[in-house]
């Protein structure tokens, strides 16, 4: 399978790799569960304001089709390519099970710098983007949802030019929607919501109380800007946070609020201030009790692993921690709680999957309800991966890694295997 590549995709299968030595699962099964069923690359031009006409590549890959639809976010980064896109995919998956959700993971992308575009343009790209998916897509093949890059205007653009080709509103193709048309409430603010649930959950069984701690958040988009919201709301100091534009720390605590106002407004926490400003290289590895990785993917390698000084790593981005630093934490486990993103940060996937459900049934729910549910379906997680961890003497990510892996491989080997 040569056409994925790259250091992400790497990731994922070594991590797929480590986990299927743990389980004893035999080298011939091994391809079934590691390798996407499908690719889809497709090219995606549109005018440019100037006249002129630019060709974006844009990709969809759907990791497996065992338990349900696929479901994934859809990422536009400049960096976006095939092998990352089905990284994200396979995370997707293990997430997905781990929740106990029906569904395959899938991710999207096109590689795309999106401040470079106008308005105008953005919206004709991801038109464009969801209309070259159509035969691909589906609300019973294949839904997607927003991720780095695409919020929930991209996601009503999609929605929008898939029912128009239907002939029919189909808000079930998309969730992460605006509640204006069709999204559900509490879906913007459930991955934020889910990082700091879990974080709690890893404070309590270490002993650290949540008023007074500490905390550094790393991006400050829609992960990390509702993460450090929440937990500033449960009384947590954030003393560090940054986006691709800035870094601030302040061992006093920052003022959360007024940043999420200025972010909103300038799309960028550069601006905020420059008494606080701090160097981003060096921002993880500042003193605090919670981390919280929101932005990108392997941030933390084994050289940063190692200096590192929080009690919890609540992993809010997916896959931030590379494998190599998951060894060194392996070792610092007494010191460092590590909430593997797969658990951390399914509180996103798991409201999608309301908001699917809410749109299929037409009948919606109070956000009190949404929360609730919420958080049952991530303490069950939570409990489980605890359970195991302990059982088997494991930390938190090779217990996760080993149910959901389970899991799916389960869901094969009932189905049988065609023809
Ligand atoms: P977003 O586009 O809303 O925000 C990304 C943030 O990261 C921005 O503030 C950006 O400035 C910042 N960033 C980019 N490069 C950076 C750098 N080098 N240093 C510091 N900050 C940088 O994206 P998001 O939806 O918040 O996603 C963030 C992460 O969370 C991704 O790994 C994504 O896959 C993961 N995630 C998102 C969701 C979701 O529901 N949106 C769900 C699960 C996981």
């Amino acid at each position: 399978m040569t056409i994925y590549s790259g250091p992400v995709f790497d990731m994922a299968r070594q991590q797929f790799s480590e986990i299927a030595d743990y389980i004893g699962i035999p080298e011939d099964e091994r391809g079934r569960l590691l390798y996407p069923k499908r690719a889809i690359t497709v090219s995606c031009p549109i005018h440019r304001d100037d006249g002129t006409t630019a060709v974006f590549q844009g990709y969809r890959v759907q990791h497996h089709l065992s338990l349900g639809p696929t479901k994934g976010g859809t990422r536009f980064s400049k960096n976006v390519d095939i092998g990352e896109v089905a990284a994200l995919a396979i995370w997707m998956s293990w997430k997905c099970a781990l929740a106990g959700l029906p569904y395959g993971g899938a991710k999207g992308g096109i590689t795309v710098d999106p401040p470079s575009l106008s308005l105008r343009e953005l919206e004709a790209l991801s038109r464009r983007y969801m209309q070259e998916m159509i035969p691909f897509v589906g609300p019973h093949t294949d839904v997607m949802a927003p991720d780095m890059g695409t919020n929930e205007q991209i996601m009503a653009w999609f929605m929008d030019t898939y029912s128009v080709y239907q002939g029919k509103t189909v808000t079930e193709i998309v969730t992460g929607k605006p509640v204006a048309s069709g999204g559900t409430v509490g879906r913007r603010e459930a991955t934020g919501r889910g990082v700091v649930h879990t974080a709690m959950r890893a404070a309590e069984r270490i002993g650290l109380n949540p008023s007074g701690a500490t905390a550094i958040v790393q991006g400050f988009g829609n992960v990390g800007s509702v993460t450090a919201l929440e937990l500033a709301a449960r009384g947590v100091k954030v003393v560090g946070v940054s986006d691709h534009t800035a870094c601030l720390h302040d061992t006093r605590g920052l003022p959360v609020v007024a940043i999420d106002r200025h972010v909103a407004v300038h799309g960028r926490l550069a601006g905020f201030s420059t008494e606080a400003a701090a160097d981003p290289a060096t921002l993880l590895m500042q003193p605090c009790d919670i981390l919280v990785p929101a932005a990108l993917e392997r941030v933390i390698d084994a050289g940063v692993a190692t200096r590192l000084q929080c009690r919890v790593l609540a992993e809010g981005a997916n896959g931030p921690t590379t494998p190599d630093a998951d060894a060194v934490l392996r070792e610092r486990s007494r010191e460092i709680f590590v909430v593997p993103d797969i658990l951390c940060n399914a509180g996103g996937v798991i409201v999608s999957y309301f908001e699917w459900v809410q749109d299929l049934q037409q009948l919606f729910w109070e956000e009190n309800e949404v929360n609730s549910r919420l958080t049952r379906v991530l303490d069950r997680a939570f409990d489980q991966v605890s359970a195991r961890a302990e059982r088997e003497g494991v930390g938190y990510r090779m217990a996760a890694m080993a149910i959901d892996v389970e899991k799916v491989r389960a869901a094969k080997q009932t189905r049988g295997l065609f023809p």
